[in-house]
C-alpha cells in the first residue's frame, strides 16, 4: 500500500533534498518558498567556461578558462585593512595567472600547493602578469582535464548561499519534481516560435549545454509571461469596449470646420492625427478607450477640447478631469479662451462651492442643462449623475497603470467614451505593458516656434554669476523655479533644506526679489495659493520642493535651478524643466550636483544633450529599471518577473500579436487547450484587471 503523500509544485521547498530550514530560510530572501518557486528561479545569464585557453593567449577582460598547478598560495592584509587571498597557478611552460580574494577567506580552504585547478575569470594585465579576480575554481582530478561544467548558470543569489549548492537544490528539485509541471502554452505557438515546451524547457534553462540552449529556453519564459500579460489586456479591452454600448457621435465636415475656427493657430500634424483617430472611435457604437500621450507642453488640450466639443455637438455631455483643483482651474481657463464665442454651457466643479451650489450643479448636470464639466476627478467620479454622458476625457499628467485609472460613476443611459492623457513620454513597448488595453495616440512634435530649453550642468564656482544673472533676468520681468529635492526618509529634512535656500536666497543673491516658498508641508489651499501668485507675477521666484504640480502653466517662468540634480531620474528631471518650455522665451534651466555617482553623472549627461521625452523615458528605463520609472506605487502591471519590455521588445509585440489573434479566436477562452492559460491569466491578473471569471 502506498501511503506517500502526493507530491505538488506547491510543497514546502524545505522538504526537498539538501535543502532544510536554515537554507530554506535563505531562499526565502529569494522569494522562493515553493518547490515549484524554486524550479521558475531563472538563471540571470550563462557563463561559457568552455573557452579554454593557453596562458600565453589570453585577453583581457573577456571570460575564459585557464588550466595549471598551484604553485604560490598566500594571504595578506592591505594598508586598508582588507585581506587578500592570492593564488597563483603555473601552466607546463612556467607561465602564471593569479587569483586574487578579497575578504573571502573559507576559498582557502579549497587549495593546497600542486593542485591541479581550473580558473575561469576575466583577466587582467596587472603590473607585469596577468591577474583574475575572484576566478570561478574547478579541482582538476588530472592534469589537463576538461573542467566539468562547461556552461554555468549564473542566478540572482543572497548572501550565504553559495552558487554551488542552489544549483543542487534546483537539480534536486527538477529530478523528482520535473514530471509536475504542466504546460500552459498551446502546442501550435510554441513550435511557431521554435520555443520548447515544459519541462524540456525547465532543465535547458537551468543545465543548458550551451550558451544559446539557455537563452533559447529563457526566451520561453519571458514569452509566456508577456503572453498572459497580453492575454489579460485583451480581454479587458473586450470587457470595456467590445461588450459594451456607448453612442455614436461623428463629425463631420462642418462641425470640423467649426471646431477649429475656435483655436487661434493651425493644429500640428501630430495634433490632426490624433484628432482623426479619436474621431473614428467616437463614431463607433463602443466606447473609445484611449490614451493620448504627448510631451509636456505638445498640446494635448487642444486635442482634448476638439474631443469634447464633437461630443456637445452630437448633443451629448462631456466631463473633464483633472488630478487637482490648481490643474482643473488651468484647463477651465483655457477652455474659456477658446469658447469665448460659444454658446457650450459650461461648469467648473471645485471643491470651494457651497452645499447649495454644488446641489444645484449637481441637478442641472442631472437635467441635461450643462454640457460641459470640468473638475478633479474626485470630484466628478463621485456622485455625480449625468443625463447622457458622451465623453469623458481624464488628464492623469504623470499618474501611471491601468488599475488607478478613475471611473465615473455607472450612467444609466450606457458608457461614455474615454480619452486618457498623459503627459510622460514613455516608450512604446512599455506602454504596451502599462497602458496595453487602451489603444495609444502620440504627439511628438511640439507647436511651431517653441524655443528649446538651454541647459547646463554647473560647477560650485558658478553659483554666484549664475544667481547674478538670474537676478538680472528677474529685474527684467522674468521668473525662476528653484528645485530642491526630496530627502526620501524625512519630510522634515527636506524642508529644512528648501527654507535654508529660501532664507539663504532672500538674505543674499535675490535680496529685495519677491521670493516664494513652496514646500510639501503646506496644505493644498496653501500651495494653490502660492502657485496662483506665481502665476500672477506677485513673485519673482519660488523656492520648491517638487509638489510644483506637473502641468501647471506659467509661460512667464522662463528660469529654473536644480538643486542636488543627481537625486531626480530622467523622467522627473524632463517634467521639471517641462515647466519651462512653454514661452516664446528660450528657457534656461541649470543643474548643481553633490556627489553624483557614476551612474547619475551618465544620467545627466543624456539630460543635457536631449530634450526628447521618449528618448529620456527610454534611457531612464534602461539606467533604472521599468519598476522605478513607473514609480514606486504599485500598479500590478509593470512587475514582471522574467521579461523586459525594453530588451526583450520584439518578444513582446509577438506576444501581443498573438494574444490579440487568440482572443479573437477564442473570446472566452473556452477550447481545452487554453484552459490552463485562462486559469493563469486569471490568477496573475484577475484581480488587477477586474476580469469577470471567464467561463
Ligand atoms: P499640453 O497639454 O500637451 O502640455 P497644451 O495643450 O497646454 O500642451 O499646449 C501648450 C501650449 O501650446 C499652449 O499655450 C497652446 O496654446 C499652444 N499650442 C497648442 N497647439 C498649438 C499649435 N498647433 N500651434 C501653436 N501653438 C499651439
Ligand atoms: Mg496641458
Amino acid at each position: 500500500m502506498n501511503t506517500a503523500p502526493k507530491k505538488s509544485l506547491t510543497d514546502s521547498v524545505q522538504f526537498l533534498k539538501g535543502v532544510g530550514p536554515a537554507r530554506a530560510d535563505l531562499l526565502a530572501n529569494l522569494n522562493i518558498r515553493t518547490v515549484g518557486d524554486l524550479l521558475f528561479h531563472l538563471p540571470r545569464y550563462y557563463d561559457d567556461l568552455g573557452d579554454i585557453r593557453d596562458m600565453g593567449q589570453l585577453t583581457a577582460g573577456v571570460l575564459q578558462t585557464v588550466r595549471g598547478e598551484i604553485v604560490e598560495l598566500d594571504s595578506k592584509e592591505l594598508p586598508t585593512g582588507k585581506r587578500v587571498l592570492s593564488v597563483v597557478v603555473a601552466d607546463a611552460k612556467g607561465r602564471c595567472v593569479e587569483g586574487v580574494w578579497f575578504g573571502q577567506f573559507f576559498v582557502a580552504q579549497k587549495f593546497r600547493y600542486g593542485l591541479k585547478v581550473a580558473f575561469s575569470g576575466k583577466p587582467k594585465w596587472f603590473r607585469d602578469h596577468w591577474t583574475m579576480q575572484h576566478p570561478r575554481v574547478e579541482i582538476l582530478e588530472h592534469a589537463g582535464d576538461e573542467p566539468i561544467n562547461k556552461v554555468v548558470a549564473v542566478y540572482p543569489m543572497t548572501e550565504n548561499l553559495a552558487a554551488d549548492r542552489l544549483r543542487d537544490m534546483v537539480r534536486a528539485g527538477l529530478d523528482s519534481f520535473g514530471e509536475l509541471v504542466a504546460d500552459i502554452l498551446p502546442r501550435g505557438l510554441l513550435s511557431r516560435h521554435g520555443l520548447p515546451a515544459l519541462p524540456q524547457a525547465l532543465e535547458h534553462a537551468h543545465f543548458p549545454v550551451s550558451v544559446s540552449q539557455g537563452l533559447t529556453a529563457k526566451r520561453r519564459f519571458i514569452y509566456e509571461e508577456f503572453l498572459v500579460l497580453q492575454i489579460a489586456l485583451s480581454l479587458r479591452r473586450r470587457e470595456l469596449r467590445d461588450a459594451r454600448q456607448a453612442p455614436k457621435m461623428p463629425a463631420d465636415a462642418e462641425m470640423d470646420a467649426r471646431i477649429r475656427r475656435l483655436f487661434p493657430f493651425t493644429l500640428t500634424q501630430d495634433q490632426d492625427r490624433s484628432i482623426a483617430a479619436i474621431c473614428k472611435d467616437l463614431k463607433q457604437d463602443r466606447p473609445m478607450q484611449r490614451l493620448l500621450q504627448a510631451d509636456v507642453g505638445a498640446g494635448k488640450t487642444a486635442v482634448a477640447v476638439y474631443a469634447l466639443l464633437v461630443a456637445v455637438a452630437n448633443k451629448h455631455q462631456a466631463a473633464l478631469m483633472a488630478p487637482t483643483e490648481v490643474l482643473a482651474q488651468q484647463h477651465w481657463n483655457t477652455l474659456e479662451k477658446y469658447l469665448a464665442q460659444s454658446r457650450v454651457r459650461r461648469f467648473l466643479l471645485t471643491g470651494s462651492l457651497s452645499a447649495k451650489e454644488r446641489r444645484q450643479a449637481l441637478e442641472d448636470i442631472r437635467a441635461g442643462k450643462i454640457d460641459l464639466v470640468v473638475g478633479t476627478q474626485a470630484l466628478v467620479s463621485q456622485d455625480v449623475v449625468f443625463a447622457r454622458l458622451g465623453l469623458v476625457v481624464i488628464d492623469e499628467q504623470h499618474k501611471f497603470g491601468v488599475s488607478q485609472r478613475a471611473r465615473i460613476r455607472k450612467q444609466e443611459a450606457g458608457d461614455p467614451h474615454y480619452l486618457v492623457m498623459t503627459a510622460t513620454p514613455i516608450p512604446r513597448t512599455i506602454a504596451l505593458t502599462v497602458f496595453g488595453d487602451l489603444d495609444i495616440s502620440i504627439i511628438r512634435q511640439l507647436p511651431p516656434g517653441r524655443q528649446p530649453v538651454v541647459t547646463r550642468w554647473l560647477t560650485e564656482k558658478q553659483r554666484a554669476s549664475t544667481y547674478q544673472q538670474l537676478r538680472e533676468q528677474m529685474q527684467q520681468g522674468r521668473q525662476a523655479y528653484i528645485v530642491c529635492p526630496l530627502v526620501e526618509e524625512s519630510e522634515s529634512l527636506d524642508w529644512k533644506a528648501a527654507a535654508k535656500m529660501h532664507a539663504d536666497l532672500t538674505a543674499g543673491a535675490f535680496g529685495g526679489l519677491r521670493v516664494g516658498l513652496l514646500h510639501g508641508r503646506l496644505d493644498d489651499a496653501d500651495k494653490d495659493r502660492l502657485m496662483r501668485e506665481f502665476r500672477d507675477r506677485k513673485l519673482d521666484a519660488l523656492v520648491a520642493t517638487v509638489v510644483i504640480e506637473v502641468g501647471v502653466d506659467v509661460p512667464n517662468a522662463t528660469l529654473m535651478v536644480i538643486e542636488q540634480a543627481e537625486r531626480f531620474g530622467l523622467s522627473q528631471l524632463h517634467q521639471l524643466r517641462g515647466r519651462i518650455s512653454r514661452g516664446e522665451v528660450a528657457g534656461e534651466c541649470y543643474l548643481f550636483t553633490g556627489m553624483p555617482t557614476e551612474e547619475a553623472r551618465e544620467r545627466l549627461k543624456i539630460f543635457t544633450r536631449t530634450a526628447d521625452g521618449f528618448v529620456l523615458a527610454e534611457e531612464d528605463a534602461r539606467l533604472r529599471g521599468l519598476g522605478e520609472l513607473l514609480g514606486t506605487r504599485q500598479h500590478g502591471l509593470g512587475d514582471l518577473r522574467f521579461g523586459d519590455p525594453l530588451a526583450d521588445r520584439e518578444l513582446l509585440e509577438t506576444a501581443r500579436a498573438d494574444a490579440i489573434a487568440l482572443v479573437a479566436d477564442d473570446p472566452e477562452l473556452r477550447k481545452p487547450e487554453h484552459a490552463l492559460l485562462r486559469r493563469n491569466v486569471l490568477d496573475r491578473y484577475g484581480k488587477t484587471l477586474a476580469l469577470a471569471e471567464v467561463g
